[in-house]
């Protein structure tokens, strides 16, 4: 291995750190797991990358030691998805920037922080909608490749709707562009010698002989992140290899560029937002039902635990935004930003007569003033969640579950039963529009009672969600925990198709190993953390990393 990290010092343009320090920040995420690597690579193009796995890949030939190559943006994944033992490869310290921004669109590094991207846009008047929570501390490339999605999702579509074209490095150390093809492209593709070729080959057969399975052995839920999106490879006679990699976290291929789609910013004097309390969560479910109906620029739930928790730990912040004195079942928060104003008055008078049959109060918010302060009402987990003292912890075990959206009412009750049975403290807020809920249950890691308790939660919360027709993770992909229930999601032939897709990519299985397909859970059990807490991520403060992420 020493003689590889050797060969890579000469012949890269960029570093490579075998530093303590270095390997022990490396070796966490934004979730619970911690996998030390070996050493770090910190490229400065794409060429680097390419001698990276080239040189890996050689080695692998000669048959020396299997390295691992892992890519990572800035390690706010929830799962373990940039944790390995190999060689990680940073796309932060070089490799982020923003190479255009045209009008439409924009291309960019993948190590380029989400925020400052979104930033740039706002000064031309765009953006792209289908940013996370995790925006102002996350890259471009994590969030391609974990194909994140956030609140406004419910109307605009996750990542991979914006990704135009994307630059890879494949397992051979081939740099190419992937976007969508024509018949006639395709053809040239496939006759391609080497292993693009044969990527092209394979993958173009794989669709055409399993049509039936790929579009109907997988979870029929508005939102997913979870396993090869073979569904959404070929559209309209066109033929996308990009679209498998979105949402592949690194196990297919590297991600060296990527030419976004953006839109047009909305004028914030020209959204509203409608916010409705219940006493029950069936007439929240009805009601949200009925809101997505009029497609809403979010639709928010928030549930009383965590007003409760809010309450307890910072009542200053839910100060006035609670009508009278009693706690509501939900809160739901319905934002439309339809830029007409006679179709966003509409929307919102439907949508009123909506809640005035289910809802025991609402209120309209017309301007952004009003809007941030209510919005605070959904806000408030990230103030709270990380911030309760002593040594129970809020987990991101289980906090991505999505269902069909009609089932979200059904989908909390359940929560709540599993919570009441290993008698957990928790909150639910999240996405009710798209039914992903999040929900981190409060618990030590210290304690071996509670790890053994977390990993029988995990397992009737993810059965639960199959139950329910769902899917493991709406926006924050497989990972390590996520991945040993994908086979249960997706079922048998699917499962069979995924391993099939990730020996065509990466053949000698070099590429992120342990992540998303053929998960062990063993391997996931032996890597929990013994403590968990926030100051770790992204390298900020405990302080610095709450204020910037809006959970
Ligand atoms: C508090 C909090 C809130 C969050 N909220 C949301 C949310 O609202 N919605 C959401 O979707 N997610 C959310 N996340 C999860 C996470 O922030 C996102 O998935 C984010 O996009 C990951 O970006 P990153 O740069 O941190 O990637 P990393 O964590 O570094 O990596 C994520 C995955 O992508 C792979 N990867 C990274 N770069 C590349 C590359 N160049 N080529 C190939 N593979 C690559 C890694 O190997 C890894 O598997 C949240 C996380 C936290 C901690």
């Amino acid at each position: 291995m020493k003689h590889v990290f050797k060969q890579l010092q000469q012949t890269i343009a960029g570093d490579l750190s075998v530093e303590d320090t270095d390997l022990d920040y490396y070796s966490t995420d934004g979730g619970v797991f911690e996998i030390t690597p070996s050493a770090i690579v910190f490229p400065k193009d794409a060429n680097d990358v390419s001698t990276v796995v080239k040189t890996v890949d050689i080695a692998h030939q000669n048959g020396n030691d299997r390295i691992s190559l892992t890519a990572r943006g800035n390690g706010t994944d929830q799962g373990g998805g940039p944790l390995n033992t190999g060689i990680i490869v940073d796309f932060m310290r070089y490799m982020d920037q923003i190479l255009e921004i045209g009008d439409g669109y924009a291309v960019v590094q993948p190590g380029c922080l989400y925020g400052r991207l979104q930033k740039e846009l706002k000064k031309t008047g765009q953006y792209i909608p289908s940013y996370p929570a995790s925006v102002e501390v996350c890259t471009i490339g994590g969030a391609v490749a974990n194909n994140s999605a956030g609140e406004k999702t419910v109307k605009y579509g996750a990542t991979r709707k914006y990704v135009e074209a994307i630059q890879v490095v494949l397992a051979d150390g081939t740099v190419t562009w992937l976007h969508a093809l024509d018949n006639h492209e395709l053809k040239e593709k496939m006759n391609l010698p080497g292993l693009e070729g044969k990527i092209y080959r394979d993958m173009e057969k794989i669709i055409t002989d399993h049509h039936k399975t790929i579009h109907t052995d997988h979870p029929h839920v508005t939102k997913e992140s979870s396993g090869y999106a073979l569904w959404h490879i070929a559209n309209h006679n066109q033929f996308n290899l990009s679209q498998v990699v979105i949402g592949s976290q690194g196990t297919l291929c590297f991600v060296t560029a990527i030419r976004l789609r953006t839109i047009p910013t909305p004028d914030p004097n020209k959204v509203d937002l409608l916010v409705s309390f219940y006493d029950s969560i069936e007439q929240a479910g009805l009601a949200a039902q009925d809101l997505h109906r009029l497609e809403p620029s979010a639709l928010e739930i928030v549930d009383s635990n965590l007003i409760n928790l809010v309450n307890r730990e910072k009542p200053e912040l839910l100060k006035g935004l609670i009508p009278g004195d009693r706690i509501p079942a939900i809160v739901l928060l319905c934002e439309f930003d339809d830029q007409t104003d006679s179709i966003r008055e509409n929307k919102i008078k439907k949508a009123r007569s909506i809640v005035d049959t289910y809802a025991y109060e609402s209120e309209v918010k017309r301007t952004p003033a009003e809007e941030a302060e209510a919005w605070k009402l959904r806000r408030s987990a990230a103030a709270v969640m990380w911030t309760i003292p002593g040594n129970k912890k809020a987990l991101p075990i289980i906090e991505d579950g999505t269902v069909p959206p009609h089932k979200l009412p059904e989908f909390i009750k359940r929560a709540y039963e599993i919570f009441d049975k290993y008698d957990l403290e928790i909150a639910i807020w999240g996405h009710a529009g798209d039914a992903d809920l999040h929900m981190q249950p409060f618990m030590d890691l210290s304690k071996a009672s509670d790890r053994k308790k977390l990993f029988q939660v995990t397992d009737d919360f993810y059965n639960m969600v199959h139950d329910l027709g769902g899917t493991a993770a709406g926006e924050h992909n497989d990972s390590l925990m996520r991945a040993v229930y994908q086979p249960l999601m997706f079922g048998p032939a699917m499962e069979k198709l995924f391993d099939e897709v990730k020996h065509i990519w990466d053949p000698e299985n070099m590429l992120n190993p342990h992540k998303k397909i053929g998960v062990d859970f063993n391997y996931v059990k032996r890597h929990l953390r013994h403590e968990y807490t926030i100051e770790s991520l992204a390298r900020m403060d405990r302080e610095k990393a709450r204020s910037k992420i809006d959970r």
